[in-house]
């Protein structure tokens, strides 16, 4: 089995003003498919691949066969936070979280506000490519930012939203301005879909 790029589950304008259908034809078309590409390349000749999620092997990194290990933490870490990233937004985002999840905030954080300062903060630090998250660990909510494409499944954590802070992510829109993306982000996510993930 080769893995496939998913259709996004919107329009590529649909997350306009915020992130415009130029970076989001870029990004899916060419960047995700990109890591969908070298990822079938890499795992070529390796059945064990066959019928189970990429995320399966990130989040058991030493089943991985050696010679391949790090394409696929790359290229599988790729495809796995693109298809995740793009499930964490939607056209009319926006809303704010509620119920459990809102509640874990609030007590792991204080507020919604400070929760999305420091999240912003951590995501305005990276320094070079990479990912700020929410996740969750032995059930309690962290943030934390992955370099490259690595992923916190690796680290036996549950992710909830994430933002790409790859230059790709936002240049042809922002260009430098990464603080300008972030907070416009803020604007997409889909909320439901966290709070669901939390649930579980
Ligand atoms: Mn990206």
């Amino acid at each position: 089995m080769k893995y496939e790029l998913p259709t996004l589950p919107y329009a590529y304008d649909a997350l306009e003003p915020y992130i415009s259908e130029e970076v989001m034809k870029l990004h899916h078309d060419k960047h995700h498919q990109t890591y969908v590409d070298k990822l079938n390349a890499a795992i070529d000749g390796y059945p064990e691949f066959d019928s189970k999620p990429i995320e399966y092997f990130l989040e058991n990194i030493e089943l991985i066969p050696e010679q391949i290990k790090q394409a696929v933490v790359n290229h599988g870490g790729g495809h796995a936070n693109h298809s995740f990233f793009w499930n964490i937004m939607k056209s009319q985002g926006g809303n704010v979280p509620t119920g459990r999840l809102l509640e874990a905030i609030d007590k792991e954080f204080g507020d919604l506000e400070k929760f999305k300062d420091k999240f912003s903060n951590e995501a305005m630090s990276l320094f070079g490519s990479g990912w700020t998250w929410l996740v969750t660990k032995e059930s309690k909510l962290k943030i934390i930012s992955t370099q490259n494409q690595n992923t916190p499944l690796s680290e036996g954590c549950t992710p909830l939203i994430a933002i790409d802070l790859w230059e790709h992510a936002y240049y042809p829109q922002y260009q430098n301005r990464r603080a300008e993306y972030v907070k416009a982000w803020w604007n997409v996510i889909n909320w439901e879909n966290a709070q669901s993930k939390f649930i579980k």
